[in-house]
This record gives structure tokens, sequence and C-alpha cells, in this order.
């Protein structure tokens, strides 16, 4: 688990100034994978106190400007923020109720890097969402045969 001072040292080292909301929302990406706005804007309230929502998406932007934070945004789905960045995994997403998974990469492959057309385009990241059943959307209901 990591401690506040962690938090505040991640800040130092992209030059970040260390302020409490700014520790409170990189603590609540931490501890909230996939989470999206709203509930950061609650998370670091239950820690803080009264913090208003732009004090709480201006924070958001600088620690994804500055790379600590991951800003996803699945089709269909408001802006979702998660403190795993750097490896450039991808996404599945459940249809049914919106759940948000990790998917590695495979191992040995920089996926889909090798787009067929790069159209002159110099490509160094790609980012797959696949969309499905989470398990306990498919436990709860039978497949729909057909399609
Ligand atoms: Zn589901
Ligand atoms: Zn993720």
């Amino acid at each position: 688990m990591a401690t506040t001072s962690h938090f505040e040292s991640m800040l130092r080292e992209v030059s970040l100034r260390v302020t409490r909301p700014r520790v409170a929302v990189l603590t609540a990406v931490h501890e909230h994978p996939h989470a999206d706005t709203d509930s950061i804007i609650g998370v670091v309230r239950a820690d803080l106190g009264e913090v208003s929502h732009q004090a709480v998406y201006d924070v958001l932007r600088a620690l994804t400007t500055a790379g600590l934070v991951r800003r996803l945004q699945p089709e269909g789905s408001v802006a979702r923020y998660e403190a795993r960045v750097g490896d450039n995994h991808h996404h599945v997403v459940c249809r049914s109720c919106g759940a948000i998974a990790d998917v590695d990469c495979a191992v040995g492959y920089a996926a889909c890097l090798t787009p067929s057309n790069d159209t002159g385009y110099e490509i160094d990241e790609a980012e797959v969402i696949f969309s499905g059943r989470c398990p306990d959307c498919v436990a709860a209901t039978p497949a729909a045969s057909g399609g």
C-alpha cells in the first residue's frame, strides 16, 4: 500500500507542487482503478472535506498531463482514470454493467503497433478497448443464442 509520502515524491518527480488536493486525487485514483470523475470527487471529499468539482478536474488534468494518471474513455462511457501508466495495457468493458478490467498486452509483442496502413504517421502507441460481458453479467444472464 503506497503511503502519502510516496505520492508526494511522485508529484515532485514530475515537478508538480505538492498540494493536499493533488495528493488526495492521486491516492483516490490508485485506490479506485478506472473510477470516473464523480467517484473520485466523492473519495476526495471524504478525505479532504469540501473540494470543488473544478478543482478535482484541474488536478486530474494536471496529473494526466504529467503522466502520473492515465485517462481512458470507453465508447458510451464517461472518462475514467487509473494509476497504472506506462505499460500501454488495454481494457475490456462490459456492455451490460459498464465494469472495466485491465487486459495485458501479449508478452513479447507490442500489441497492434503494426497497422496494415500507417498513412505516414509515426506510431508509438496503441490502445484497444474490448467490449463484451463481465463474468458477473454472464453468470446472471444465460448467453443469448444466435445474436
Ligand atoms: Zn457486467
Ligand atoms: Zn487499466
